[in-house]
């Protein structure tokens, strides 16, 4: 029986699913750009460096997909059917996948949406760090992306004051080997570093927070990433933070008939527990389902296990924190060049994954 798929989001998790299910069925991809945004990198493109977008088309190339460059607006559950953006006529489906990623949380700090540059608009902050040239620049939020982008601005601008700020500990979630890692990385180049610092409010002069003002001409924000509110609107079953609730197959618990996959689902398996947001968990989510459905539907549970966590400091220095399967840190890690390159390498296997 000819079953139609249709999978919303080409991002890690969504082109992995349409690139396995369209070896053997027929699938319709609902995305609005034409080229594959590789997330991982955007503080790449902040500080100015070429970054390499394949075109959807060329993801895509010899499997049976077609590619629908639109915005999905609404989702009929019940009639199986996606509106979207331009005036179409609604898309059919026998099955959906959901794969609509995660946006950067702005978490309600007055201005911070209206002065500050997310990751999604990193070119943005690139063509603005290039027109002010002598302007202090604060990255608010110490986790991975906003060290990786802290290292990345001091070492491409190293004349430029760069600070970072967190509420609580820059590398915080890292063994003590991999703060230190962090910590002498950020010193060498010259990064200042605000901890157990709130940031309270956002204007065009920095960052008012709980311990006094940090001035700075340009803020990045990287403080956490949130789903948008379609699961939520179309009525499929949500938790709190509006992720879509899955079974074990990641499946809707309450549409069956839904795959959700990557930073849109809320996963938690047995010995594992909640998966992060993540290129890492949200890329083999999508394999998976897509091999499913290639072959007619799951039969075995989804299963993951955490391996490292890595990134970049800088264009020549990096660091991966080897991890136990359930995330939780060992002492192992590698810096330097050898982080660089194993980073490097992790990058580039993503992207060939996405086929
Ligand atoms: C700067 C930065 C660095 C990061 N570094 C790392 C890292 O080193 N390692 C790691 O594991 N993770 C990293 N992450 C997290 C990682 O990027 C995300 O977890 C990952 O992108 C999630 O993949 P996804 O496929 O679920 O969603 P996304 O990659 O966000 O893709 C979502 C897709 O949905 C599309 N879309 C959105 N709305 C609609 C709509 N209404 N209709 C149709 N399509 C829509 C988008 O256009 C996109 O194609 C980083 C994130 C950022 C921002």
């Amino acid at each position: 029986m000819d079953r139609h798929i249709v999978v919303i989001g080409a991002g890690y998790a969504g082109l992995a699913a349409a690139t396995r299910a369209g070896r053997k069925q027929r699938v319709t991809l609902i995305a609005p750009e034409d080229r594959f945004l590789n997330r991982v990198r955007q503080h790449e493109v902040a500080a100015g460096h070429a970054e390499h977008r394949p075109t959807i088309a060329h993801v895509l190339r010899g499997r049976n997909v077609t590619h629908v460059q639109a915005r999905a607006t609404e989702l009929d559950l019940a009639g199986r059917k996606v509106f979207t953006d331009g005036g179409r006529t609604p898309i059919s489906y026998d099955t959906l996948v959901y794969a609509l990623g995660s946006r950067t949380a702005f978490h309600s700090v007055p201005g911070a949406r209206e002065h500050s540059y997310p990751m999604e608009r990193a070119e943005e902050l690139r063509d603005r760090l290039r027109r002010q040239d002598d302007a202090a620049v604060v990255v608010v939020g110490g986790g991975a992306t906003g060290i990786e982008l802290a290292t990345e601005l001091a070492e491409a601008y190293p004349e430029r004051r760069v600070a970072i700020v967190d509420a609580g500990e820059v590398g915080g979630r890292y063994s003590a080997k991999g703060r230190a890692l962090v910590h002498e990385t950020l010193g060498r180049l010259g990064v200042e570093v605000h901890e157990h610092t709130e940031v309270t409010a956002v204007d065009d002069e920095g960052l008012t927070t709980a311990s006094g003002r940090i001035e700075a001409g340009i803020v990045a924000w990287t403080a956490s990433l949130e789903v948008g509110p379609l699961a939520a609107q179309s009525g499929l079953a949500v938790n709190e933070q509006g992720e879509a609730l899955v079974d074990e197959y990641l499946r809707s618990v309450s549409h069956p008939d839904v795959y959700v996959v990557g930073d849109a689902a809320a996963v938690t398996l047995p010995g594992i527990g909640r998966l992060r947001k993540a290129c890492a968990t949200a890329q083999p989510m999508g394999w998976y389902v897509g091999r499913a459905l290639a072959r007619g539907g799951a039969s075995k549970p989804y299963t993951y296990r955490y391996v490292v966590q890595c990134m970049s400091l800088g264009r020549n220095s990096g660091m991966v924190q080897v991890v136990g399967k359930d995330d939780a840190m060992t002492g192992r890690v590698f810096g330097g060049r050898t982080g660089r390159l194993i980073k490097a390498a992790i990058v580039r296997y993503v992207v060939l994954g996405l086929r």
